[in-house]
């Protein structure tokens, strides 16, 4: 079995085994599961002959399950419809199935308002759990993502796996709480101690309640949608970061007064990659907390109260100063014709920022001084002399450099033809005039929050960079190490061998000679024998320094063998060979060798053969250098031997 089987074998048994806990749990009626109406309702849809008739008769013998069925059908207000009064037209207009799903959801919360496991906050749970819901509800409104029902009672339970685990295990798991893990470590921690994870267990409830897999499968990777492997665009991918906008809504009316401002700004990007604007995202949010608080009193589920967007947007002043210390570095560029409106833009900006604010009073001004100094945010005035706004825009986007920027438009003009062209032209956002301090700071606040993303993933990119650069470096010494001889420092044997495989090619393409030298220290057992290893290892050495010396430059040289060295001798023939190989061999002789005290001297023997026609390959060139060797060392050692067309001639010094 390869690694790859054994892997999905591996994850195949665990889910076994996981499924068969939960299923275990279930059968034992310990999951969280639908009782009084809910179960009736559930048992009742399970029937074929199941009718709204006979589904709306339940509910009503339920009046608070009523009630809220009518808030929901009423709640997606951002849809125009009548408003609907009787309990019989909210079932209809939900329709059986969203009923049913809303009807377990409610269950839930009714059964699991409190519990046993010391240090869930439930009260918090399910306060978060219901905005997430409501904001689930308006955003599948606004994006026709899915039915805001369906959508609803998704976020209602998207982390209904921790109040299960909670339920199931609450000592264990208020132990496991009280390592106070992040929310990336929650799951990991989970399934080390109860080897089942809140993931698992929120699909295993959300398929009890009939949500379907489509669904459930975005839900449990909504906390971290980027590492869900989902196809980017796919509609999997847009749920699950929809079901994370949600959450970060929720995340964010949760929130301390001093952790929202980070919240707000993220929320503005997500906004915007919904196409809403700053104004569009306020009523939004400020709809969605509304939402919740009025459920929040039918549900019986804490919701605080939360200043509107706009306010918590406009953040004061000290929220500013950390932003400043966040971003020592930032620089804005102010681009205005107005000298009074420049005046007051300048103070309002350093105000956010800091003092790195420049000013420009024209495009073709700005072009100049964004090229000098750099800055990560523009704001720019549209109607201006020499070059306005959108063609200053359009000039920056037009470079390498101004790609990057955070353009901000300010523009007198809110009519939508208009604001079109603007974000044609490139811009990231605007603001109208006469100027809002606000909705600037709110638009700022977006604005810093891009330029930090920019630099975290900038910072990312230049450590993959370097890690890339060292990567290639560690690969060449690898490269390097795999090729070369430790002992002598020449080419391995490998390295000869590609080397000869390509000169052979070559003189084939070219119709250059190539020739070989196969050498071979003569009697070198002998001088291991007499004087000890390390001075055979020194001979070695110096031998090898003397064959790279006395071959030509372009000549390549390698140790192939315990003492044989290869010369492979490129556009070179036989004849001229064996004299560089005569001459290789008396100075071989003549050289006195100094090792460990002990001065000796060491012959060689050569064996030289040429390419020949009919020659197969470098193998038969290897062969014939070969046979020319033993030659020499037959015919008495320290000689040069020739092969010719298969002649062995000994040269005669
Ligand atoms: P001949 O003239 O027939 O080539 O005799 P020889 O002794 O050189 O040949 P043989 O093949 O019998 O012995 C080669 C010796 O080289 C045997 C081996 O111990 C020694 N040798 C091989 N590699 C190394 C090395 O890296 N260092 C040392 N010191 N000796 C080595
Ligand atoms: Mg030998
Ligand atoms: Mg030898
Ligand atoms: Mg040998």
């Amino acid at each position: 079995m390869n690694a790859e089987a054994m892997g999905t074998q591996a994850t195949a048994i665990r889910h076994e085994a996981s499924l068969s806990k939960i299923e275990q749990l279930r059968l034992n009626g310990q999951l969280p599961s639908p009782k009084g109406v809910a179960l009736a309702i559930m048992e009742l849809c399970r029937r074929e002959d199941a009718s709204i008739e006979a589904v709306t008769r339940v509910v009503q013998t339920d009046p608070a399950l009523a009630a809220r069925l009518l808030r929901l059908a009423n709640a997606a207000a951002l849809r125009a419809a009548r408003p609907v009064a009787a309990v019989p037209d909210a079932v209809m207009r939900l329709g059986m199935a969203a009923v049913r799903q809303v009807a377990m959801g409610f269950s839930m919360v009714d059964q699991h308002r409190h519990g046993q496991c010391e240090g869930f906050d439930y009260d918090r749970f399910w306060s978060h759990s219901l905005l997430m819901a409501v904001a689930m509800q308006a955003l599948a409104a606004r994006s026709r993502a899915g039915s805001p029902e369906e959508m609803f009672t998704c976020g209602l339970m998207a982390r209904i796996g921790c109040l299960a685990l909670a339920t199931v295990y609450p000592a264990e798991y208020a132990e496991l709480l009280r390592q106070s893990p992040s929310e990336r470590d929650l799951a990991a921690l989970e399934r080390q101690h109860l080897r089942a994870d809140h993931h698992e267990f929120t699909a295993a409830i959300l398929e009890d309640c009939g949500v379907p897999h489509a669904l459930i499968e975005p839900v449990i990777h909504h906390e971290a949608p980027d590492a869900s492997g989902f196809t980017e665009g796919s509609r999997p991918h847009r749920l699950a970061h929809l079901f994370h906008h949600g959450k970060r809504i929720a995340d964010m009316g949760l929130a301390p007064e001093s952790e929202r401002s980070g919240l707000i700004s993220e929320l503005m990007l997500l906004g915007g990659k919904l196409g809403l604007d700053a104004n569009e995202q306020g009523s939004l949010i400020d709809g969605i907390v509304a939402e919740w608080r009025q459920w929040s009193e039918l549900l019986k589920v804490p919701a605080g109260a939360l200043p509107s967007f706009a306010a918590m947007a406009a953040a004061p002043a000290p929220k500013n100063a950390e932003l400043q210390a966040l971003h020592p570095s930032m620089r804005v560029l102010l681009v205005e014709d107005e000298p009074a409106s420049r005046m007051l833009m300048e103070k309002l900006l350093s105000d956010i920022v800091g003092p790195n604010v420049h000013s420009a009073t024209n495009g073709s001004e700005a072009l100049a001084l964004a090229l000098e100094i750099m800055p990560q945010i523009v704001v720019t005035d549209w109607l201006m002399p020499v070059m306005d706004g959108v063609e200053f825009c359009k000039a920056l986007r037009a470079t390498d450099w101004g790609q990057s920027m955070y353009v901000i438009m300010l523009t007198g003009v809110d009519n939508e033809d208009e604001v079109t062209r603007a974000f044609e032209a490139g811009v990231d956002d605007y603001v109208t005039k006469p100027l809002k301090v606000r909705s600037l700071r709110a638009r700022m606040r977006a604005a810093l929050h891009y330029v930090q993303l920019l630099d975290a993933w900038e910072s990312d990119r230049a450590k993959l960079k370097q890690f890339t650069a060292e990567l290639a470096i560690s690969n060449r010494k690898l490269e390097h190490y795999a090729m070369t001889d430790l002992l002598t420092g020449l080419p391995n044997r490998r390295a000869g061998m590609d080397v000869l495989g390509q000169a052979w090619s070559g003189a084939g393409r070219s119709g250059h000679g190539l020739a070989v030298m196969m050498i071979d220290i003569d009697r070198f057992k002998g001088i291991n024998d007499t004087h000890g290893h390390a001075v055979g290892d020194k001979v070695l050495t110096r031998v090898g320094k003397l064959i790279r010396a006395s071959a030509r430059r372009e000549d390549h040289v390698s140790r192939i063998g315990g003492e044989e060295f290869l010369v492979i001798c490129h556009n070179a023939d036989l004849r001229s060979t064996v004299h560089a190989a005569e001459r290789l061999r008396q100075k071989v002789r003549s050289e006195v060798i100094e090792a460990d005290g002990v001065r000796l001297q060491a012959s060689i023997s050569i064996g030289v053969a040429s390419k020949e026609d009919g020659m197969a390959n470098a193998d038969a060139l290897m062969a014939a250098a070969d046979r020319a060797l033993y030659a020499a060392k037959q015919n008495g050692r320290d000689r040069t031997c020739l092969n010719a067309g298969g002649k062995l001639m000994l040269n005669r010094p």
